[in-house]
């Protein structure tokens, strides 16, 4: 069965680097991808942009393709939002169909400080995105977690609904949402980096300049 993919971020702002991958991933799996804009992010400072803010810029990046699909419904939650708790909602509504968590490497070295992280496993693959930069060893405790579930072919992402690691070789972008607020910050417009229609609307990138 197709797979149904989730990348998840606070996209604040969404960049390049995201909806590159996101696009790559989506072939390499031959799966839609829902991209979630996260809600009160748990383990990270809250957004500069606001919800609606980010929602926004999402709809205006994913304009014109059918394959990358915006799914808010983390930005209804209140109080901090959990993956768990929506791959838990997701299973309810796809059955079998396989689930696949993306996640950049830097956030896949991060997992054992997620919320109920084991879990995660039970509920979706997981595919782990290259990202430039420098190369974490991963925590003891997610190797041992990991070390029977990785695969090499998306095939074998196709035939379990859950329980798999496969690492995504995708176009390495050294781009980040903390670069970006940076150069906006200092007065700079960091075109191509992000997408051409956010700069047509000056509204959505006003968060992140200096008042
Ligand atoms: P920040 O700089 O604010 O931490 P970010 O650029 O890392 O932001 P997030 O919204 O935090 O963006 O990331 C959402 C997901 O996208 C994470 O899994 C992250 O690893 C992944 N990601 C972000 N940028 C890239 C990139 N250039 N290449 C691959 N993965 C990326």
């Amino acid at each position: 069965m197709k797979p149904l993919a989730i990348f998840g971020g606070t996209f604040d702002p969404i960049h390049l680097g995201h909806l590159c991958v996101a696009w790559e991933a989506s072939e390499l799996l031959d799966a839609d991808v829902l991209m979630m804009p996260s809600g009160e992010p748990p383990h990270r400072p809250l957004p500069m942009a606001s919800a609606p803010q980010r929602l926004a810029m999402l709809q205006v990046a994913l304009r014109g393709q059918s394959r990358l699909i915006l799914d808010a419904r983390e930005l209804g939650r209140s109080g901090p939002s959990y993956t768990v708790d929506t791959l838990v909602e997701l299973r309810d509504e796809h059955g079998d169909r396989p689930l696949v968590l993306l996640l950049g490497s830097d956030a896949f070295a991060g997992l054992p400080d997620w919320h109920g992280w084991r879990r995660l496993f039970e509920l979706a693959h997981i595919g782990v995105l290259s990202r430039p930069g420098e190369q974490a060893t991963l925590p003891e405790e997610l190797q041992r977690e990991t070390v029977d579930r990785w695969v090499d072919d998306s095939t074998s992402l196709q035939s379990a609904s859950a329980g798999h690691v496969m690492a995504l070789s995708v176009t390495p972008l050294e781009i980040s949402a903390t670069r970006i607020r940076q150069l906006l910050a200092a007065g700079r417009e960091p075109r191509y980096q992000l997408p051409a229609g956010l700069f047509d609307a000056p509204e959505l990138l006003s968060p992140y300049r200096q008042r």
